[in-house]
């Protein structure tokens, strides 16, 4: 078998030399000019992958396995050293190469040195290939590369990653910030350079002391100092103020730690969030509401919240006090208790809502209960909170009007009253009171609308003038009072007799008047023939007997010639007179209206 250690080997030298190349770590190939392999040692074959059988005689692009450079292109046979130094007859040093074994084994990278062994007596030009395995080595190294490669990636990614996220935070409009744990400034947006008015260049290595006030600052201080004994996210709210504009803000400042991959805190971020229109909004809500507060309590009108389902939800003290029950008592009740009975209950409120429920006011006076049993009236106005939310309930408005209801109700007695007298009043003005007849006021009154009556309308009306014949007799025989019995007994006579439309009066002493309206001449006449004859057999008792009376009635009719119903009225005295004088108890027919002019 032919190696470095067979016969062919002693050519070259010492056994000593054999016996180094034998044994040496390195591979030794000799070539001869037809680059065909005339030498190796053991080590070329472990390393090259090579059996020992089939090296002798082969050329190095003969023998299985691939060839490949460091970065890992083809490595073309006429460059292999060994092959180059042939061809220009000059050592070629520290190639690397790397070699795919065959058989799918795995790959082992060498360097190479080839030298020229000048030609002998006997022998033409060799090359001297000596190499070296170097896989570890190499392997370490594109490992390293790989690991550098990833890094150098990782390295762009995270500062791709980082500008994109330094974009991010400087389009957004809050300030927001980063510093270490000792409170040095490491980052910061845009927002936050215009809240110190600064760069981030100015900014970064300062502390809060540096950029603001020295109470501020304490106060930042101790925020962070809390973030970092909690190691939690710690918010803090405050007024602060922006040194680019002097606009004040009302800050929500939320701090939390930052923390590396092994979990140790390296930073605290800082953001902070605009809330001033949200503060300003609670401060006028809040203002607003101890406002109301002061109203409702102060208010000396009741003042209650009621519910949908008509509990009480709330009430002021001068509504506790108007129903003499306390807040505790009301609240959670129904209005019920307020009520004297269950229908003025249901009846409030089926109207309130009727009328609530579009957005309107109810207003009432009603009838109400105090705790303590005594009836008041309340002045009850109701409306909904909000048209919005009918769910929210009612606000009820009270006012105790028991005393004004009371006057009310007096007052309106008393006007009954009053009235009721007024017409009494009236009627005895116009009645005369021992015959309860219409007196002469009334008559004339009633003569005169009678007399314009028939002036208009063409119609008849007459009257009537009757006078007790010898009265004076009667008083003198019986007396004054009964006298008066006899001017009742004829009043009531008259009364019997006379029509719906007529009417007749007590015109003074013992004459009486009647005025027929609607009647003429004729018709007058028979009424008062039938009033004559009526007297004529009235028996009035005396006391010791009776007596009896007789009239004498003089008939006139109003006249279209007259000017004045009392032109009638003279003509009827004339035609009583007559009566009289023709021998009474009779009646006579007035003559007609007598033209006063000359003729
Ligand atoms: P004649 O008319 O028929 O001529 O007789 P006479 O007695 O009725 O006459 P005269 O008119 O003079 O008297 C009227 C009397 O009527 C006088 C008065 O005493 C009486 N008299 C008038 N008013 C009243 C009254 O209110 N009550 C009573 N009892 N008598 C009255
Ligand atoms: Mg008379
Ligand atoms: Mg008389």
């Amino acid at each position: 078998m032919p190696s470095f250690v067979g016969s062919q080997m002693r050519h070259l030298g010492s056994t000593f030399l054999e016996k180094l190349l034998r044994s040496a770590g390195e591979g030794v190939l000799v070539l001869d000019g037809n680059r065909r392999i005339t030498h190796y040692n053991p080590a070329a074959c472990r390393i090259l992958g090579l059996d020992e059988a089939s090296v002798i005689g082969s050329t190095l692009d003969e023998l299985e396995g691939t060839y490949i450079r460091e970065d890992g292109t083809g490595f073309p046979p006429m460059q292999f050293p060994a092959y180059v130094a042939l061809r220009t007859g000059q050592a070629c040093h520290d190639v690397t190469m790397g070699l795919h074994r065959p058989n799918g084994g795995s790959r082992v990278w060498i360097t190479v040195n080839a030298d020229i062994l000048p030609a002998r007596r006997k022998s033409a030009t060799r090359v001297f290939v000596m190499f070296n395995d170097i896989t570890a080595h190499i392997d370490t190294k594109i490992r390293l590369r790989d690991v550098l490669r990833a890094r150098e990636q990782l390295f762009r990614d995270l500062e791709q990653s980082e500008a994109r996220m330094r974009s991010v935070l400087q389009t957004i409009p809050s300030p927001v910030w980063l510093k270490n744990l000792e409170g040095v400034y490491l980052s910061c947006n845009a927002e936050f350079e215009r809240f110190f008015n600064a760069t981030e260049k100015h900014i970064i290595g300062k502390t809060d002391f540096d950029l603001t006030t020295p109470e501020a600052a304490a106060l930042f201080q101790a925020a962070d100092q809390q973030v970092i004994k909690l190691g939690e996210t710690v918010r803090i709210e405050r007024w602060v103020t922006y040194a680019s504009d002097q606009h004040r803000a009302f800050m929500s400042i939320v701090k939390l730690p930052v923390r590396d991959s092994a979990g140790t805190m390296t930073g605290i971020l800082g953001i902070a969030h605009d809330m001033t229109e949200k503060k300003q909004a609670e401060d006028r809500l809040n203002g607003l509401m101890a406002y109301k507060e002061a109203i409702v309590t102060n208010a000396p009108i009741g003042l209650a919240v009621y519910a949908a389902d008509r509990h009480c939800n709330e009430a002021n003290p001068a509504y506790c006090e108007i129903f003499g029950y306390t807040e505790a008592e009301l609240i959670g009740k129904t209005s019920r208790i307020l009520f004297r009975d269950d229908a003025g209950f249901e009846e409030f409120g089926r109207k309130i809502w009727s009328i609530v429920a579009r957005g309107g006011t109810y207003t009432a006076d009603l009838p109400m209960r105090r705790h303590d049993g005594s009836e008041i009236w309340a002045r009850t106005v109701v409306h909904l909170i909000d048209i919005k939310r009918p769910d929210l309930g009612v606000i009820v408005i009270v006012t105790d009007i028991t005393a004004q209801k009371t006057l009310e109700l007096d007052l309106q007695h008393s006007n009954a009253e009053l009235q009721n007298l007024t017409g009494r009043l009236q009627a005895m003005a116009r009645t005369d009171p021992l015959t309860e007849l219409a007196n002469r006021r009334a008559f004339i009154e009633a003569a005169e609308i009678e007399f314009l009556r028939c002036k208009r309308f063409k119609s008849a009306a007459s009257v009537l003038l009757i006078d007790i014949d010898h009265f004076k007799k009667v008083n003198d025989t019986y007396g004054h009072e009964i006298g008066d019995r006899g001017l009742v007994a004829l009043a009531s006579t008259l009364k019997g007799i006379a029509r719906a439309t007529d009417m007749p009066a007590r015109f003074g002493g013992e004459e009486f008047v009647m005025l027929l309206s609607g009647t003429d001449g004729p018709g007058a006449v028979e009424l008062a023939e039938r009033i004559r004859g009526e007297v004529a057999a009235l028996s009035i008792p005396s006391g010791r007997d009776h007596f009896g009376m007789t009239v004498s009635i003089g008939v006139a009719s109003f006249e279209a010639a007259d000017d004045a119903w009392s032109e009638a009225l003279a003509r009827a005295d004339a035609a009583m007179y007559r009566a009289k004088a023709l021998g009474r108890n009779r009646v006579v027919m007035a003559d007609p209206h007598r033209s006063t002019s000359p003729g």
